[in-house]
């Protein structure tokens, strides 16, 4: 008896009986940020990279689409349609996040609508090939309204419309990262490349941990937690050391329908001021929570908002 007691202790303290960690990838702005940069085949190459590392970790992400970006004055741009062809192409599934990337604090609801319906009628025309619909609808700027009348009209429209919302928990500043990451790629030194790359994972970790500890303190257990990274060049080349930082800290990935499934994200979001936030700063600010509850959460670092300003768009 006693000797099964210290097995017990001996796998409790091992982490075996631990609850698993579990992430859902997302993946915004699709095909891809500052297409500009890149020639066609740049874009194929990298938009394949990182599919690739996806598929390699058996990771199931969701790729939210900007229809806006594919189409120029109103022209099918085939060679960038191909781009996004890649994503079902491999499997993904994609999600709508509006055609011109409107910031909803900025714009009445009905243009809100008829942006969506836009990129709707675009993507799931597409997806028509692969018999599949968008389920998923991602808010541009994390923006759900800034008011509770405008947050409800745009929770009211997507229920009717069959979309589910996603959220976000781990929120991060990847897109300045990014940006500085392809204005170094330009100079072509690949010492400071890498450094840029291989501090983006070292804070992409600290991210991670911040908002378990977030998560523990609000549900007193880790959730499924939901991250949301862009399509761009950083993710291109560091898709797989990202996904391999995550399996170092116990996670295994799974599909944003099955992180939705985690009661946690029946919490009610009450917050409507300006700020695109995380949805457990939505709900720990729902609550009511001090400044206090938010301490020590992990800046960009300034070299990187530095080497991202020099970036022209
Ligand atoms: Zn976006």
């Amino acid at each position: 008896m006693k000797s099964l007691l210290i097995l017990f202790i001996f796998l409790s303290a091992s982490g075996l009986f631990a609850q698993p960690k579990m992430a859902a990838i997302t993946i915004d702005d699709l095909p891809f940020v500052r297409m500009g940069l890149f020639s066609n085949k740049e874009l194929s190459q990298k938009t394949d990279k990182l599919l690739t590392a996806l598929q390699t970790q058996n990771a199931p992400a969701t790729g939210f689409v900007n229809m806006s970006k594919v189409y120029n004055a109103g022209e099918l741009d085939s060679a960038r349609y191909n781009l996004l062809r890649q994503w079902p192409g491999k499997g993904f599934d994609l999600g709508n996040h509006t055609f011109s990337h409107y910031d909803y604090n900025e714009v009445s609801c009905s243009d809100f609508v008829n942006d969506i319906e836009k990129n709707e009628a675009l993507v799931n025309g597409m997806l028509k090939e692969y018999q599949k619909t968008m389920v998923y609808f991602r808010h541009p700027y994390l923006h759900r309204g800034n008011s509770e009348a405008k947050a409800d009209s745009l929770a009211d429209y997507l229920r009717g419309r069959n979309y589910t919302e996603a959220p976000v928990t781990i929120d991060n500043a990847e897109w300045i990262f990014a940006a500085a990451y392809d204005s170094v790629l330009r100079t072509n030194d690949q010492k400071i490349i890498a450094q840029v790359g291989n501090e983006y994972i070292h804070y992409m970790e600290s991210k991670l941990r911040y908002y378990e500890g977030q998560s523990e303190k609000l549900f007193g257990r880790n959730i499924r937690q939901i991250l949301l990274i862009h399509a761009n060049s950083l993710n291109s080349d560091y898709m797989g050391d990202l996904l391999q930082m995550f399996v170092k800290n116990g996670y295994s990935f799974i599909s944003l329908q099955t992180a939705l499934q985690d009661g946690s994200y029946k919490t009610p979001d009450l917050y409507y001021r300006n700020g695109g936030i995380s949805w457990l700063d939505r709900w720990a600010l729902t609550q009511g929570k001090s400044r206090d509850f938010f301490k020590n959460e992990p800046g960009c670092p300034v070299s990187v908002m530095k080497l991202a300003q020099v970036e022209s768009e």
